[in-house]
């Protein structure tokens, strides 16, 4: 994507990120700090979320907040106290990236570990939208507020092996379109990113033999993160789009 953000795009921007420590979340969170945005980073491991906190500190004047909760057991009741102690902190939320997901086991269906299975739904699809139904309040004091899920190609065509995974990011597709469509008259769109193969230790953990120096970095799909978090996609909800759109799923070649 070819996109020449203005410096300013996200200024005076309240933006919440999961998964935040890591990864494509801890790029996007770095990225939209540089952007000029607040950042609200949520992850399981204060040490990790901490160092990304210091890495804005080296970028932005504005201080970053720490939450951490741990998606695998969190309870609608968690999800409300931290929406409850964001409200003390800010007025409101322009953006929430959902970011954070677990792989599972790359295994044919006959062969899924059922309690792996009821994780991956778990943190992938019950607690993202756990977290959205206790966020949505927040979001919706917005003038222009930005939700957007974290997808996968595997979310959109069933490949052999992917299990869990692939069926959490359809129903991360389905939850969008649902949210899309109950709040397409308010000021909130909902939209959908599929990164594309993208170097990381969740990739190199699907594709172990794959050589990472083929794959794009997670600073390079930035773009169509800022995009969907600024002004300049306003009237965009309701779709999935590419943050790699001439990239062919699986392995790098
Ligand atoms: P990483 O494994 O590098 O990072 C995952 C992030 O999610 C980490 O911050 C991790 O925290 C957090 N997380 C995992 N489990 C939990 C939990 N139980 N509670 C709270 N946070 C948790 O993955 P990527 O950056 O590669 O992936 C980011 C998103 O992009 C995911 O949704 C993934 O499905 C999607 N995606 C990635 C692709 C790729 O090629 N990389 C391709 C298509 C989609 P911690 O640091 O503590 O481990």
């Amino acid at each position: 994507m070819h996109y020449q953000p203005k410096r300013d795009l996200l200024q005076n921007r309240i933006i919440l990120v999961t998964g935040a420590s890591d990864g494509i979340g801890r790029e996007a969170a770095l990225t939209y700090a540089r952007y000029g945005a607040r950042l609200i980073l949520l992850g399981r491991n204060q040490h990790k979320l901490q160092a990304t906190a210091e890495q804005i500190n080296q970028i932005s004047p504005i201080q970053p907040h720490i939450f951490t909760l741990d998606l695998l057991t969190a309870s609608p009741a968690q999800c409300h106290q931290l929406a409850q102690e964001i409200s003390q902190l800010v007025p409101r939320l322009d953006g929430v990236l959902h970011n954070a997901g677990i792989l599972g086991e790359i295994a044919p269906m006959i062969e899924q570990t059922p309690a792996v299975w009821a994780e991956v739904i778990q943190v992938n699809v019950n607690a993202t939208f756990m977290l959205t139904q206790a966020l949505l309040p927040l979001l919706l004091q917005s003038d222009a507020g930005s939700l957007v899920f974290t997808s996968s190609s595997v979310g959109r065509q069933g490949r052999a092996g992917w299990g869990a995974y692939s069926v959490s990011k359809f129903a991360t597709e389905g939850m969008m379109q649902v949210l899309a469509d109950e709040y397409r008259q308010r000021n909130l769109r909902v939209n959908c990113i599929n990164p594309g193969g993208t170097r990381t230790d969740m990739r190199a953990s699907a594709f172990p033999t794959e050589d990472p120096m083929k794959l794009k970095t997670p600073h390079d799909i930035m773009p169509l993160y800022l995009w969907l978090m600024g002004d300049d996609s306003r009237r965009k909800t309701g779709m999935s789009f590419d943050a790699q759109p001439n990239r062919k799923p699986g392995i790098a070649e």
